[in-house]
């Protein structure tokens, strides 16, 4: 199934795409994505409806981030080797973890906000897990069983921020907008490769990221078990797994988004976000 929110900012209804790729309005079913409703239980059950009794959504309408009341958003940092290697730091033997703050979370075609004072704007497209089930202590072989779906995250950074001004990387993560999600929380049952994604991210139509996910040094089932040690995992909590190469700051010589710029990015099996950079006080 491929899930979704739609609606003004902050007043989404929960919707469906139905085999056809038909929005339809969800609200009958389910109060919105998130806490119990993404459990996988309840997605199974759900997806045993018949979708097409639901009603239709027509016309154009935003989408919001697919998943609602995000307690977390969980950033890894430095998880593929070749993306490593182009920023000049060690390959980390154990996952880089840093929070995004929950308020940059925003829809998958919302405009990206620079901040005041940015001079170091950058993308990273990054495959996003979207936790179903409290997961406490889980063993990599259960961990896929705590998963609701995955959906696309735009991990926008400021890098100055995130480097210069004396840590933490939470500083260069978290401006209003820097956590676009979506378009769709796409469930397990349709992703059949996750160790073999690919993902990529175009600047104004030129390509920047083109990545796969078999070169994650951290596993997806590894990270839910070993931030399942240091964190409980609730449902709705969100792990964006880091970026495959081709960042900003590790082109010679770097290069960083201005105003007006625009950014695709896409992951296979789950769709494309786009974005235009705004100045925040425009
Ligand atoms: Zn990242």
């Amino acid at each position: 199934m491929k899930l979704v929110r739609f609606g003004a900012p902050g007043v989404e209804k929960p919707g469906i795409l139905d085999a056809n790729q038909q929005l339809r309005d969800a609200s009958g079913l389910v109060k919105d994505w998130c806490a119990e409703a993404l459990h996988p239980e309840s997605l199974a059950r759900i997806s045993g409806l018949d979708l097409e009794r639901l009603p239709v959504v027509d016309g154009e309408v935003r989408l919001g981030a697919p998943v609602s009341q995000i307690q977390k958003l969980i950033g890894i940092g430095l998880n593929y080797a070749d993306h490593a290697e182009e920023t000049g730091m060690p390959i980390p033997t154990e996952p880089i973890v840093f929070l995004k703050a929950s308020s940059c979370i925003c829809g998958p075609f919302d405009d990206i906000e620079q901040p005041r004072g940015s001079t170091q704007l950058d993308w990273e497209v990054e495959l996003a897990v979207v936790i179903g089930k409290q997961a406490k202590y889980v063993s990599e072989q259960d961990a896929l069983q705590h998963v609701a779906g995955y959906t696309i995250c735009h991990d926008v950074s400021e890098r100055s921020f995130q480097f210069d001004r004396n840590g933490q990387w939470t500083k260069g993560k978290s401006h209003d907008g820097f956590g676009p999600l979506g378009p769709w929380l796409v469930t397990p049952d349709e992703i059949h490769d996750l160790d073999n994604l690919s993902l990529w991210l175009d600047v104004n139509g030129e390509r920047r990221q083109t990545g796969t996910t078999a070169k994650m040094i951290f596993s997806v089932p590894k990270l839910i078990a070993y931030l399942s040690e240091v964190m409980t995992l609730y449902p709705g909590d969100v792990i964006a797994t880091g970026t495959p190469p081709g960042v900003g700051v590790g082109m010679k010589p770097p290069v960083f988004l201005k105003v007006g710029d625009v950014v695709t990015l896409g992951i296979e099996g789950l769709g494309e976000q786009r974005q235009v950079v705004r100045a925040v006080d425009s």
